[in-house]
């Protein structure tokens, strides 16, 4: 049997990261960067006022009071029409540019403004309220490195750089195919002995917040020519995820299927709870997952071997979800060998958090998913006390977490 961590990482030493792709920066939001980005700019270009208010040469207020002559006025998007000299002030404001001569920035709500003069209190320090010229980017300065994914201040970054298109990574393509005779899809009412197929859906959603682009190539019956005429149909894909009939039933036909299409493909007895046996190999360029039919138990084993796989895929160097430690409210017990992987409900309590279990944790308890804010883990035949410390895989932000 295999830990969690040797099989994942059997599957990341399988993947290649898809080649990249140029778009506008207002486009690139989630998306992963491939390339390093060196600023050909100085930002800011000039050095400017922070503040509405006065430059002044700060050597003139060194012996403390000043009066200085106005003589002349700079606004955002103007030059100064000339140097400052000695015994002079420009009105300025935030964002113009520095007059040559000047070295600092006294704001107007400190000055008296009397005619053409301005009293400027004290003595000023060099550079108040002046930004310098690139001290937030220098030319040269590597800026962001590959594999960063570009959020809001990244794309602004990008956008003061200019650097537009910019190169990413492109979006794994994943087919989703459900398999079983009992499964009734969206949009028809389930017959007798039938139930709602739910995997091809919480999957398609699973693979679109990893960064892919999920298709959908509905549900196969439990028969051998139907399963592979839609693995045929899922063969452009990077990914092709199945779901149920993986077990040693009859009619589990999915790895069949797979190995007649020509893939190669690797079992593994993995050591987690919920969580079958893990089908994962390759056919052809194409990486392929057979989950377990078990809605929480394919989601599970999504998320802890296909998730990684598909951001690794996608130009993403970490792949791992962040983890915190959390104070168990009640005990959680784990018997057995393997490794549990509990839904849980955080809350925060003073600095910390405290994990409560969602409830049963059957694996086809698909709504103890909704309720999860993560996933604790708890080593096999282990109890983790009312008050004690687990470890706790944040399974979505901590803005959701009451
Ligand atoms: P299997 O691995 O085929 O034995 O399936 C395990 C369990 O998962 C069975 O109870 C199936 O009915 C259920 N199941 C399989 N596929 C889906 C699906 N797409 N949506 C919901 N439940 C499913
Ligand atoms: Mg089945």
């Amino acid at each position: 049997m295999l830990t969690v961590e040797e099989a994942l990482g059997e599957i990341l030493s399988r993947v290649t990261v898809l080649e990249s792709e140029s778009v506008d920066v207002g486009a690139a939001l989630g998306r992963v960067l491939a390339e390093p980005v060196v600023s050909r700019r100085e930002i800011p270009p000039w050095p400017n006022s922070s503040m509405d208010g006065y430059a002044i040469r700060a050597g003139d207020t060194l012996a403390g009071p000043a009066r200085v002559r106005i003589a002349g006025r700079i606004a955002a998007g103007t030059l100064p029409s000339r140097p400052l000299e000695a015994g002079e002030t420009f009105r300025i404001f935030t964002g113009a540019p520095l007059p040559d001569g000047a070295d600092a920035v006294v704001p107007q709500e400190d000055v008296e403004v009397d005619g053409d003069h301005v009293r400027v209190p004290g003595s000023v320090p060099e550079g108040a309220f002046v930004r310098s010229r690139g001290e937030d980017v220098r030319r040269g300065d590597h800026v962001l490195s590959p594999g960063q994914p570009l959020g809001p201040a990244e794309i602004g970054l990008l956008a003061t750089l200019g650097h537009s298109p910019v190169r990413i990574h492109r979006r794994p393509r994943v087919a989703i195919l459900s398999t079983g005779n009992e499964l009734a899809d969206l949009g028809t009412e389930p017959g007798p002995g039938q139930i709602p197929n739910t995997n091809t859906y919480s999957l398609m959603a699973q693979a679109n917040e990893a960064g892919a682009v999920p298709s959908n190539l509905g549900i196969a019956p439990d028969r051998l020519e139907a399963i592979e005429e839609r693995l045929r149909w899922g063969r452009e894909a990077d990914v092709l995820i199945s779901s149920a009939g993986v077990s040693v039933g009859e009619l589990d036909l999915v790895r069949e299927a797979l190995t007649r299409s020509g893939a190669k493909l690797h079992l593994w007895l993995v050591s987690m709870r919920p969580g079958k046996p893990i089908t994962f190999g390759s056919l052809g360029r194409q990486l392929v997952f057979g989950l377990p039919g078990n809605p929480v138990s394919a989601m599970v084993t999504f998320e802890l071997f296909v998730r990684p796989a598909l951001l690794r895929m996608g130009g993403r160097t970490v792949v791992e979800r962040p983890r915190l430690r959390a104070c168990a409210r009640s005990p959680m017990a784990n018997p057995g060998q393997r490794r549990g992987y509990l839904r849980v409900r955080l809350r925060r309590n003073g600095d910390g958090f405290e994990a409560e279990l969602t409830g049963d944790q059957g694996s086809a308890i698909l709504r103890s998913m909704t309720l999860a804010d993560g996933l604790a883990v708890v080593p096999g035949d282990t109890t983790i006390p009312a008050g004690g410390m687990v470890d706790v895989i944040l399974l979505r932000g901590l803005d959701l977490v009451g």
